[in-house]
């Protein structure tokens, strides 16, 4: 059998797990823990609502699969019983949260990382660790492959999220050589459905602002590359991972390559909205050019995005307005 169908088939025909998800009322978390609950394994979710929010868990509060913990992963845990998987995304991912205390993001990636891996060792369980393509920094490379370095800061305002992602990277490398089976993700730019209105992350900041009739913030002149993966793509290569045997670190994202100049203009399009657009300062260190090399996603897991950005957009335009409409409907009681 190909590798691709193999691994498909494994992923389709696995027995019921008994999973632990940090960070399962965030945007990904949320996403994923859908998807873990509808193939029938047991969830036990832990959050500290930092940037989470439990309607996000809204569908899943009812089922019996499915438990929620307020936990900071930065404090000891312990869950009774046996785990077979334990999935790390537990951090806030948008430079704005992560930066508003920023010691507390450091402990995050690097006590919360320790936290889990310990118990992981306990359990005997596999442990996925979603760390980030900010772990490139500023690339000087166009396209960035697993094997490349990075040009990171180890001292601006980012480096707290960077350089803790870094760290907890060599965490859990040198867990696996201690015998825990370990899984890196390297996640690049994910958008879609449930994310946080107010986080800056620019899909969701251009979306809301058309769709409010607000000017559109572009920093710096627009011309700054960026990929973008929709959540379903992105959730399948969790999992795809999860299940494999792949080693070190793999990426995932979307390689199709839009300016942000370029997204403003769609989401101005599909909204139908005539905000204008203003530009603002370069925040530091934002990144240049960000592109997924993903031939190790590929090769290893079979695995590709294959949501066109128009496509991811229109869905969460459509999310967007819905969210915007109850808000209204509230605020009309
Ligand atoms: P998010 O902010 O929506 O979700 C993060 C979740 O973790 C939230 O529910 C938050 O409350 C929780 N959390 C934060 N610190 C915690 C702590 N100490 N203890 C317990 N819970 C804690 O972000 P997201 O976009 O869903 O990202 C999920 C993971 O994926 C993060 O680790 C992030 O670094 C990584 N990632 C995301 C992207 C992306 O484009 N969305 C890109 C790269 C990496």
């Amino acid at each position: 059998m190909a590798r691709k169908e193999q691994l498909s088939s494994d992923l389709k025909t696995t027995r019921p797990r008994r999973v632990l998800l940090a960070g399962g009322a965030g945007f990904l978390g949320s996403h994923l823990a859908e998807r873990l609950v509808r193939e029938g394994h047991e969830v036990i979710c832990v959050d500290n609502l930092q940037t989470g929010r439990l309607p996000n868990l809204a569908p899943l509060m009812r089922e019996p699969r499915f438990s929620f913990h307020r936990h900071d992963i930065g404090q000891p845990l312990s869950v009774d019983g046996p785990l077979d998987e334990i999935w790390n995304l537990a951090c806030a991912a948008s430079p704005p949260q992560y930066q508003r205390d920023p010691l507390h993001t450091f402990r995050t990636c690097i006590q919360g990382s320790l936290n889990l891996l310990e118990l992981a060792r306990e359990k005997g369980a596999r442990i996925l660790q979603a760390s980030t393509s900010e772990v490139y920094g500023d690339p000087e490379v166009t396209l960035q492959a697993e094997s490349y370095r990075g040009s990171v800061n180890t001292w601006g305002p980012r480096a707290c999220y960077d350089e803790g992602k870094r760290a907890a990277e060599t965490l859990f490398f040198e867990y696996e050589r201690m015998g825990v089976e370990v899984r890196v993700v390297r996640i690049f730019n994910t958008y879609g459905p449930r994310m946080s209105p107010e986080d800056g992350r620019v899909v969701s900041s251009f979306v809301c602002q058309a769709l409010a009739g607000e000017p559109l913030t572009i920093h710096g002149d627009g011309s700054q590359t960026r990929s973008f993966c929709y959540v379903d793509d992105l959730v399948e290569g969790l999992a795809r991972l999860m299940a494999s045997d792949a080693k070190g670190p793999v990426n995932i994202g979307n390689p199709g390559e839009f300016t942000v100049r370029e997204l403003a203009d769609m989401v101005l399009e599909m909204t139908g909205s005539d905000s204008p657009v203003v530009h603002r300062p370069m925040p530091q260190d934002d990144p240049r050019q960000r592109r997924p090399d993903i031939s190790r996603a590929r090769d290893e897991l079979g695995w590709a995005p294959t949501v066109p950005l128009a496509e991811g957009l229109a869905r969460t335009i459509a999310h967007f307005r819905e969210a915007l409409a109850e808000g209204k409907r509230q605020e009309a009681r």
